[in-house]
């Protein structure tokens, strides 16, 4: 899997994966990952969740982290992990960090080609932007602007810009600066980058979370895409037709993720029992 477009030789082994999750998704949105795209980057991508569980450690070989975080949605627990997955991606050293939710779909040879098209040497924060204007808060007593890129859509970072994160992200910081602007875990990522550090979010439309309509999707591109997700009837479009036999129905693959996963690889043997 070497890409060498635009003289970055990159392979999958230089990306670090970190894939945010709860002890209550580990039988339900943990399972559909393991099963599909986690199967493509077992080596390069570590669980961070809130629990003890041999069963999820046995079956990732090692790679299911117990952040010790607490349990919710709220900013302070997803800022703990945040924080935990930083700390993690530092020690690995490698050229890029990309971080998921566990409703997010990866099509990893993609996420390999696309990073393979940017400079890792230069500050790179890439993702999908939230909102459209900047967005205001409170630092420290100062009011403070910054864009920011949702993390349910998936973000990826080059190792300098990672670096440069440090003082406000290394153990434990993460949390205090998010606790500090009063802010979520992406919007805190996205203040350090593009006020602190004087970094531009590099905009890719090829990522996507369940905050926009995914049933808007053109079934045709869906390969060429990165990051998926879902949530309820938002989902992607994919039927069944003559040139595509390996779909399974709504009720078996209501995220429609297996369905996806057979697209990209069709030759799967799991897959032709769709
Ligand atoms: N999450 C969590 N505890 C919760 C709810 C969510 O740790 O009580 C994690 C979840 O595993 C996921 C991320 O936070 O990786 C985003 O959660 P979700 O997709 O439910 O919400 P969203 O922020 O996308 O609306
Ligand atoms: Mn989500």
């Amino acid at each position: 899997l070497a890409y060498h477009d635009g003289g970055h030789d990159i392979t999958l082994d230089d990306v670090f994966i970190t894939l945010k999750t709860s002890k209550q998704f580990h039988d339900t949105r943990m399972k559909v990952i393991l099963n599909t795209w986690y199967q493509q980057a077992q080596a390069q991508t570590y669980i961070i969740t809130d629990d003890e569980d041999l069963d999820l450690n046995f079956t990732t070989n090692g790679h299911a982290v117990n952040s010790g975080c607490g349990n919710t949605h709220d900013l302070s627990d997803l800022s703990c992990k945040t924080g935990a997955e930083y700390d993690l991606y530092l020690r690995s050293g490698k050229k890029w960090w990309c971080l998921f939710d566990d409703d997010n779909y990866v099509n990893v040879p993609r996420l390999v080609e696309l990073l393979g098209k940017l400079d890792w040497r230069k500050d790179v924060y890439l993702g999908r932007r939230s909102i459209s204007k900047y967005l205001e808060g409170r630092f420290r007593g100062k009011t403070v602007y910054f864009v920011f890129a949702t993390t349910g859509a998936g973000v990826c970072f080059s190792k300098p810009l990672a670096n440069k994160m440090a003082p406000w992200s290394k153990s434990g910081k993460f949390l205090e600066t998010s606790r500090a602007l009063g802010h979520s875990d992406d919007c805190t990522i996205g203040f350090i980058i593009t006020n602190l550090l004087k970094v531009n979010l590099t905009l890719t439309n090829v990522f996507h979370s369940h905050m926009e309509d995914l049933t808007k999707l053109d079934f045709n591109t869906l390969k060429n895409h990165v990051v998926f997700s879902y949530r309820g009837q938002n989902i992607i479009n994919i039927t069944s037709n003559l040139t595509n036999t390996n779909v399974f129905k709504r009720h078996v693959d209501p995220t429609r993720l297996y369905s996806l996963h057979c697209l990209i690889y069709p030759e799967n043997q799991f897959c032709k029992v769709a």
